[in-house]
Formats: C-alpha cells, structure tokens, sequence
C-alpha cells in the first residue's frame, strides 16, 4: 500500500549539459539583471575570471574569496563589494564553498542566484545554509537562500581531481542514501535517492578511470542533482549528524568524512530499516553497508579516519558529542553503538558485524 506522505518542490530552473555554461549571460538576462558578480574561490579565480569575461558587459566584478564554512567576515566583505558594484545578482562558479557565500550573499541582500557546480556537493539546489562566525558553525533552512538557476556543465568539471570527485561523489550519495530512510521522504524523494546512487554508481568508476571522459563527469554530475535535491527536500539523520560531530569538533575535512563514514552509518541504520535500504544492497552488493564499502574502495576513497588526522583518543569524546542531544535517526541511538561504529570507521574496517 502506498503510504500517506507530503510533497514539495521548488520553482527554480535547471540546465543541464556539456557547454551550458555558456548561457549563463542569457540566464543573468532572463533573471532581468544586467550586472552580475561571479564569486569562486581563491583556487579557481582563473576559471571566475574566463566566465566573467564570457559574460561581457553583463559582469560587474569577480569576488574570489569564498572558503570553507562560509565564514561571515567573508560574506560582508562580498556584500560590500556587490554594492559597490552595484551588482544585481550573482553567479557562483565552484563547489559547496562557493555555493554557500553566494546563499550567504542572498540571505542578506536577496540578489538573485545562478549556480555553475563544479563539484558534487549539491548545496545548489538546497534551502540549507551553514555558516561560521568566531570559529563557531551555526546551519539555517530558508527558502531565501535557494538559488534561482543552476547549470550544471560537466566540461567545467573535467578538471576536478580525481581524489576530489571520488570523496564528493560519495558525499552526494550519503544524501541520497538518508533520503531513503528519512522520516519525511516520499515516493519522490525515494525514486530521486535510488537514481542519484545509481548514476553515481555508474560515473564514478569510469571517472577515476578516465578523468576526462564527459559521458562519465555527465552521469556523475547528473546523480548529483538528484542527491542534491533528496538533501534539500526531506530531513537527514545519522550520517550527517556524525560528519557535522567530526567536522564541527575535530576539523575534519567535509567530503573525506561523508566518504569514510558513508558505508559504516548506512551498516548501523541496516539492522533497523533493511527494507528501506534494500534499493542501495541492490545497487551495491548483498548488503547496503558492505557493498557500499567495497564500492568506496574500487574507486580509491579514503577509508580510514585515523588517515584524516583524527586520533583514537578522540573517539570517546566524539561519540559522546555524537550522542548528547537526541535526533530522529530510524535506529535509536546508543553511545557504545556509535563508539563501535567510530571504531571500525577510525580502523577502517569493513561494516560486517
Ligand atoms: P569546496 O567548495 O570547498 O571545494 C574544495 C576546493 O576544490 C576549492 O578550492 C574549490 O575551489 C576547488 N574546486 C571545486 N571544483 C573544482 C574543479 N572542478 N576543479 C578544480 N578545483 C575545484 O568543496 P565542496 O565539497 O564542494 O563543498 C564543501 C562545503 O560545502 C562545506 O562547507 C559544506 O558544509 C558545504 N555544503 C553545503 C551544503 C548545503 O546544502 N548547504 C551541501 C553540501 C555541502
């Protein structure tokens, strides 16, 4: 039977395909603005700088100091450059960084957004914004944020090292894998979780085997919009309460943690829901947990958190942290669980017991 649910969804625009980004300067017209600021990161500021150029008059400037967190120092120093600019919108070349200063931008000012991913975060199609002022993370959900249009351009992510698009590949899939036990999801929400793992499945593989294969990067970057949206759309539990634990408390890197944990967080939530998670055993292997590991190591993910700088020592602490506050998560939660779970992820064993 097909059980009761709510559906939502939002009323932006996506494009999607090879050489797209070449009609961003339409889109910043459709959008009614003729002034664009492009933002990136310091890393890709060379990239910023060529898209600004294609745009031709319709680009006021290039702000090419997003960084991780989105910290809010940054954030007004781009505010105060769009308006001496005079921008009237933004387009934001990069990854989840990028992504966040230009929702960080909108919160405050409402200047519209045009998204150009050049990972696989999904951040762009998400009312979800985390921010960081005095070392301290604070996450909001406001619609304010979501960007009008996103094109998505696989050429623009030929480039993505390979390592990287390992770990961002499976940061994308642990939102689609907690979409499929969510408390909220929906008929949707689940076929868009069960798609986004598979072109993943399929992309990341022939990725690491031929970085610049675009039918590859195009299958990748597809079933990152669609794990994009299932994180946008319906509430996420264990796995990322961990990964915001090990990454807000022991600065651990944000797509390294995702990858690491992904198989172990997924093996816990096994026991309780294994009819949600069967679509994932069958994508990956007799068993969602395992096969997800198996998986994460085919394609040379990092599989140990001791290799991330994380000492043994903290595992305590982490579990503790972890488990202080209750959330919804569809296996209760227990302190000596979660430590277990840390433990094979810290070692980096396989998710068997
Ligand atoms: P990132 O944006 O920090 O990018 C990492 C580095 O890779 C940067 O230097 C960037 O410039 C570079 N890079 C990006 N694309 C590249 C490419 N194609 N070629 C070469 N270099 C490239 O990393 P991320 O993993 O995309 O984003 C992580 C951040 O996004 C975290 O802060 C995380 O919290 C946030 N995030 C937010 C949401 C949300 O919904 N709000 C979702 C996912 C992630």
């Amino acid at each position: 039977m097909t059980a009761s649910f709510l559906y939502r969804s939002r009323p932006s625009t996506v494009v999607f395909g090879p050489g797209s980004s070449a009609t961003v300067g339409d889109w910043v017209g459709k959008l009614g603005c003729k002034a664009a600021l492009v933002l990136s990161t310091p890393q890709q500021e060379d990239q910023a700088k060529a898209l600004a150029e294609s745009l031709g008059g319709r680009a006021v400037g290039v702000f090419a100091a997003a960084a991780m967190h989105t910290p809010v120092a940054v954030t007004e120093t781009a505010v105060a450059e769009a308006a001496r600019l005079q921008a009237d919108c933004v387009v934001s070349l990069g990854g989840g960084s990028t992504t966040g200063l230009g929702k960080a931008i909108a919160l405050r000012t409402d200047l519209p957004q045009i998204v150009v991913p050049t990972t696989y975060a999904g951040s762009e199609v998400t009312d979800i914004l985390g921010q960081t002022d005095a070392g301290r993370k604070t996450t909001i959900r406001s619609e304010k944020v979501v960007p009008e249009v996103v094109i998505y351009d696989p050429d623009l992510t030929l480039g993505l090292p390979v390592g990287m698009s390992v770990t961002s590949g499976l940061n994308a899939m642990a939102h689609a894998a907690e979409g499929l036990y969510a408390s909220d999801r929906n008929p949707v929400t689940s076929l868009l979780a069960v798609e986004g793992l598979r072109a993943m499945r399929d992309g990341l593989p022939r990725i690491v085997a031929a970085p610049r294969d675009v039918a590859a990067r195009s299958d990748a970057l597809y079933g990152a919009w669609l794990c994009g949206v299932v994180l946008g759309s319906v509430a996420m539990a264990l796995h990322h309460k961990l990964c915001h634990t090990l990454g807000g408390s022991f600065d651990t890197p944000h797509a390294e943690t995702h990858a690491i944990l992904l198989p172990h967080t997924v093996h816990f939530n096994e026991h309780a829901v294994p009819d949600l998670l069967a679509p994932a055993a069958g994508l990956f292997g007799a068993s969602a947990g395992g096969g997800l590991w198996d998986f994460a190591r085919s394609i040379g993910a990092p599989m140990a958190l001791r290799d991330l700088g994380l000492r043994e020592a903290d595992l305590d602490r982490a579990a503790e942290i972890a488990t202080a506050n209750p959330y919804e998560n569809p296996r209760p939660i227990d302190r000596a669980g979660i430590r277990d779970l840390l433990q094979r992820a810290w070692d980096g064993a396989r998710p068997d017991n």
